[in-house]
């Protein structure tokens, strides 16, 4: 039995209101069948469907301001109440004492000690090794989380090989914005298919979706509406390729940003959690907050 989790950055449930929300601005068939038909905003209540189930999740865990990556992702990857112990969101890069918890607490690490087999499905360019290890970059706390329990990073040669995938899903942007020529591009759908494919090669798979919250911050009305159709066909491809009987896909985010076009910045918004497959009505039970995930996962592997 395996989990696939697929972490989208800065992913809220918005205000019932199109000209805010852009959730609502169009059919999103694919996203639509995981909460019952509903378009997705905050005013849906947890909609338990024939494959998923959907969860309002709290990111503000109990500390005033804006929900931030590094300590969201830290939460999610460790399932202690980062923020609180910080005593304020912050990002998009962990502190020293960020790290230090996620370094102490990673599950990904309790996965591996255990000899579960996990797998990081991002694709990184040569240069955000060369930045990482020239100490220019910090890596995010997901990064950090899978770094300590020792699963790979995979780069270049393994997008071209199709092990690994750019993190829009499709490898636009490996040439949009690296400046390569001749990468894989996938269609959405496809790279859906692809995730599940490389996800059943491991017992726990990872994949870190990021633009979402990339264009929350500077994205066009256009530019999100089409990131989004991208992003519900990945999810198609995704659904139609993953066996409910072999495991769960888990879907949510560490703070809301993209879905409220009315602000630049994230929001205190609640995120959608999504659990697939059989297993989630145990997985999802008591599920309130980004802190609920880590146990959940290693329970998982023990029943
Ligand atoms: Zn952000």
């Amino acid at each position: 039995m395996r989990i696939f989790f697929l972490f989208l950055d800065g992913v809220g449930l918005g205000e019932n209101d199109p000209d805010r929300n852009p959730f609502l601005s169009a059919d999103f068939p694919a996203l639509t069948s995981l909460t019952g038909g509903e378009r997705w905003h905050k005013d849906l209540p947890r909609i338990d469907g024939e494959r998923s189930i959907f969860v309002p999740t709290d990111a503000c865990l109990g500390v005033a301001g804006t929900p931030q990556s590094a300590t969201g992702q830290a939460a999610i990857m460790t399932g202690i109440n980062v923020p609180l112990i910080i005593e304020e969101h912050y990002g998009p890069k962990p502190t020293a004492q960020i790290g230090t918890i996620i370094r102490r607490e990673s599950v990904v690490k309790k996965l591996t000690a255990r000899g579960i087999n996990a797998g990081f499905l991002n694709a990184y360019p040569p240069g955000f090794f060369e930045s990482v290890r020239s100490g220019k970059r910090l890596l995010s706390s997901n990064q950090l989380a899978l770094q300590v329990a020792g699963v790979e990073m995979r780069g270049a040669t393994a997008l071209y090989s199709g092990r690994a995938l750019s993190p829009d899903f499709t490898g636009e942007n490996w040439r949009t914005h690296l400046g390569y020529s001749d990468t894989p591009i996938y269609e959405p759908y496809e790279a859906g298919k692809r995730l599940a494919e490389l996800a059943a090669e491991h017992d726990f798979a990872f994949f870190d979706h990021w633009p979402t919250d990339y264009y929350g911050h500077r994205g066009s009305r256009k530019e999100i509406g089409e990131q989004l159709r991208n992003f519900d066909r990945v999810i198609q491809g995704l659904l139609d390729n993953w066996d409910d009987k072999t495991g769960l896909i888990v879907i949510t985010s560490d703070h809301g940003n993209i879905e409220d076009l009315s602000v630049r910045g994230h929001t205190r918004n609640p995120v959608p959690t999504f659990v697939i497959g059989e297993g989630r009505h145990a997985f999802t039970d008591g599920l309130i907050d980004l802190t609920d995930f880590a146990e959940r996962i290693l329970a998982f592997y023990n029943s």
